[in-house]
């Protein structure tokens, strides 16, 4: 297959270049590129089955979320925005969904703004149905496989805290008695064990592992495990060879926490644990230290930075320029909604860019080329995709989007404009117009290869459409109550 573009973006060079090849193209044959050069020169040596593509149109490689979770978006689901910390009460009141179809709908969103690669991290809850955490979760994984997209899925767990960022004891004391003992009898009845935790994880991986599909393992966030859950998931993740993914510092109160309980911050506490190092990332970073961003950058550990989330949940800003500059390794996220609500990388991208600048002359924040290196390379490095994706090189597997550049540039742009500079600051996630993973088309002239998106997204509505079940309504009784 060729596939032609006016430009074809390859790799992101420095803060300033990119490698990129004017009325180019790029021949894949069975996933792997063969070859990149001038259109004119590939079309005279390869005979291809097809040819995607025109001068109307840019190829760069495929986008990588690098930090998600599944569903409908928490407000479709009824949710305003609100901090962190009341966010999660909120969310145990929310609809159960159909997990394969909630994956499902939320990758179609996701291939249609051209991201190839997900982080996807995944809450263990328990439900009247869910006997098994292997069984509901491994549909999550069939939804990616299903659709062709690349992921790295993650289960994330808990052990201290269930409610809040205190000792669940001295926090349930503090509520009217009807609430304390509703509160202690949910959470008795059936623990989620680290067991539970280590358990279906490693049947995931027996399982479900395969060229288009990484299994990591999770703690939730560093305040809400023990020494002995971050030490035996950290076992887990060096027997397996697996990657590590963990909330980190995401709110002040986060940061507040390991000062009262540490006299550290949490991620000086994991250096301590000997949690740092490449195969860890961390989402969020928003109240890092600079003793923490030498921290990362000495142990080579990520973060993955989601600017949307962070605006939305009134976390902060992150101290991306920071990070760069001491060259951490930072990706991108969209963490279950974006800006807009509708999971599009392009705007998540844009926002990364404009959101690091400082006032002042002269200060430095990310450029449109270090943003696209982030969205590609970076993600592709901590889903461990690295050297499969993130860039388009000869011997690499074919993931790679072509966006609309007539629209992008229309009715008129600056012909001198870099490609790059015109993706970041004018591309949208409706530009995305073929979308390519291991060279199998999975969106074609924006319309999906695999399913038809309006009869999945007609199963949703009909599966939503009835009263709540009594658990969620329950659940939601019992957060209006607890909420205040
Ligand atoms: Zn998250």
């Amino acid at each position: 297959m060729i596939l032609r573009g006016k430009y074809v973006v390859c790799r992101v060079i420095d803060d300033d270049t990119s490698e990129i090849i004017k009325d180019g193209a790029v021949f894949q044959r069975d996933g792997q590129i063969v070859e990149i050069g001038l259109y004119m020169d590939l079309k005279a040596r390869h005979d291809p089955d097809e040819e995607i593509g025109g001068p109307d149109f840019v190829v760069i490689p495929g986008m990588v979320n690098a930090h998600h979770h599944m569903r409908l978006t928490p407000f479709q689901l009824g949710s305003l925005d609100m901090p962190l910390e009341p966010g999660i009460f909120a969310e145990w009141s929310s609809r159960e969904v159909d997990p394969y179809l909630d994956t499902l709908w939320c990758v179609l969103q996701m291939i249609e703004s051209g991201i190839t690669t997900v982080m996807h991290n995944q809450a263990m809850v328990r439900t009247p149905s869910d006997l098994d955490f292997y069984d509901s979760n491994a549909r999550i994984v069939d939804a990616y496989e299903d659709s062709g997209m690349r992921v790295a899925f993650s289960l994330y767990n808990r052990d201290l805290h269930f409610f809040t960022s205190q000792d669940d004891e001295t926090f349930l004391d503090s509520l009217p008695p009807f609430l304390g003992d509703r509160s202690r009898k949910g959470m008795r009845s059936r623990p989620i064990t680290l067991d539970d935790h280590l358990s279906a994880s490693e049947k995931l991986i027996v399982n479900k592992a395969s060229n288009r599909t990484r299994i990591f393992i999770s703690p939730h966030n560093v305040h809400w495990c023990s020494y002995e859950y971050l030490l035996a998931i950290k076992d887990f993740a060096s027997r397996h060879s697996t990657g590590l993914h963990i909330h980190l510092q995401e709110t002040a109160y986060q940061k507040m926490y390991g000062d009262e309980h540490w006299g550290k911050t949490p991620l000086a506490h994991l250096k301590d644990l000997g949690f740092l190092g490449p195969d860890l990332s961390c989402a969020h970073g928003v109240w890092l230290t600079d003793s923490d961003i030498d921290l990362l950058a000495e142990t080579g550990t990520a973060i993955c930075h989601n600017p949307s989330s962070n605006l939305r949940l009134n976390s902060g800003i992150a101290p991306i320029n920071r990070l760069l500059e001491r060259g951490v390794n930072v990706a991108i996220g969209i963490d279950e909604a974006g800006i807009n609500d509708d999971n599009d990388i392009l705007q998540e991208m844009r926002l990364t860019q404009k959101i690091h600048r400082e006032p002042g002359v002269g200060v430095a924040s990310p450029s449109s080329h270090r943003v696209l290196d982030m969205a590609t390379r970076n993600g592709a490095k901590v889903t461990f995709f690295g050297d499969e994706a993130g860039t388009l090189e000869v011997g690499k597997r074919a993931d790679m989007v072509l966006l609309d550049l007539e629209r992008i540039s229309e009715p008129y742009l600056d012909p001198d404009t870099n490609i790059v500079d015109s993706v970041v600051y004018r591309g949208r996630g409706s530009d995305a117009k073929t979308v390519i993973v291991d060279g199998e088309v999975l969106l074609r002239d924006g319309v999906h290869t695999k399913f038809d998106r309006a009869e999945i997204g007609a199963r949703i509505r009909e599966s939503l459409s009835g009263p709540l079940s009594p658990a969620a309504a329950g659940r939601a009784k019992f957060n209006a109550d607890l909420k205040p």
